[in-house]
């Protein structure tokens, strides 16, 4: 396994393996890797002849108030994760690297990237774009694979995908949670004890809607209230938005259907989780 942080180098080595008829796979994280990068880590072993990871906490993706500064790095135990999962190329640039003096280009989808996260965070689908963009044109990818758990991250890279015909295959893979529920989360490690129980309400919001839509429950105020009503309950969240919406377009839902979205974003203490759940999505 080979461990690169220049551009020039990450991008000569992509396109001379493609000129050889390779077929590239490729992960994009932020680093501090669980079974949850894993698994997209396992699945682009099989799509790919060689596998390439990226570990960057990009900056550009994180508002000022956020936890760029202390987000968990652990470059040599990601390192022997990613030799466990036959990763061929860790790509691993410095921000300097990626963002130059002078660097002032920015790619923006808009109406997905504006409900949910976008509204919470704003300027972050903006830096997710540029940022995957950026690394495309580096790595080349012929697929890339990301998970559900970011869905309406996956959403705006499948819009930009498809608007700016960029030629990559996109792979989006299933949340992997613990066995209590909690979606894996590098953000998970900033939980204290107390605070990793409290997390469970996001799991157990998602489990009762289910419950409810499965025994025939489809106004979506009712299914939205029922998951409040059990967040509300946990003094250690506070719900920064918890919604129901079409998976397709990130519109609203009145009725819910096998494809609507429920989608959350809740504090715990000072750590911010997201989770989300389709109707039909199997458990
Ligand atoms: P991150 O390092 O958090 O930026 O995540 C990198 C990729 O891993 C993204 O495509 C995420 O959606 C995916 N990912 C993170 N957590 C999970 C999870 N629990 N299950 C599945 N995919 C995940």
């Amino acid at each position: 396994m080979k461990i690169i942080t220049s551009i020039n180098e990450m991008q000569q080595l992509s396109l001379s393996l493609k000129r050889e008829g390779k077929r590239v796979a490729f992960v994009p994280t932020m680093g501090f890797l669980h079974e949850g990068h894993t698994s997209l880590l396992r699945e682009g072993r099989r799509r790919g002849d060689i596998l390439v990871l990226s570990i960057f906490v990009n900056p550009i993706q994180f508002g000022a108030n956020e936890d760029l500064d202390r987000y968990p790095r652990n470059l040599d135990g990601d390192c022997t994760i990613a030799r466990e999962c036959g990763v061929d190329l860790v790509f691993t640039p410095t921000a300097g690297e990626m963002y130059p003096p002078g660097f002032q280009t920015s790619i923006r989808v808009r109406e997905l990237a504006l409900p949910l996260c976008g509204a919470s965070r704003p300027g972050h689908f903006d830096g997710v774009a540029t940022v995957v963009t950026k690394l495309f044109n580096i790595v080349q990818p012929d697929v890339a694979l990301f998970g559900n758990k970011d869905f309406q991250q996956l959403a705006v890279i499948r819009r930009m995908i498809a608007d700016l015909a960029l030629p990559v295959e996109i792979i989006g893979l299933p949340i992997v949670r613990e066995a209590d529920g909690l979606a894996m989360s590098s953000r998970n490690a900033y939980l204290s004890p107390d605070e990793r129980r409290s997390a469970l309400c996001l799991s157990r919001a998602i489990h009762i809607v289910r419950e409810r839509y499965a025994a025939g429950e489809r106004r979506a105020n009712v299914l939205r209230d029922e998951a409040l009503k059990l967040i509300a309950a946990e003094p250690a969240a506070t719900i920064d938005y918890l919604e129901l919406r079409d998976a397709a377009t990130l519109e609203p839902a009145t009725d819910a259907s096998d494809t609507t979205l429920m989608a959350l974003a809740v504090k715990i203490g000072t750590t911010r989780l997201i989770d989300n759940t389709l109707m039909c999505d199997e458990r």
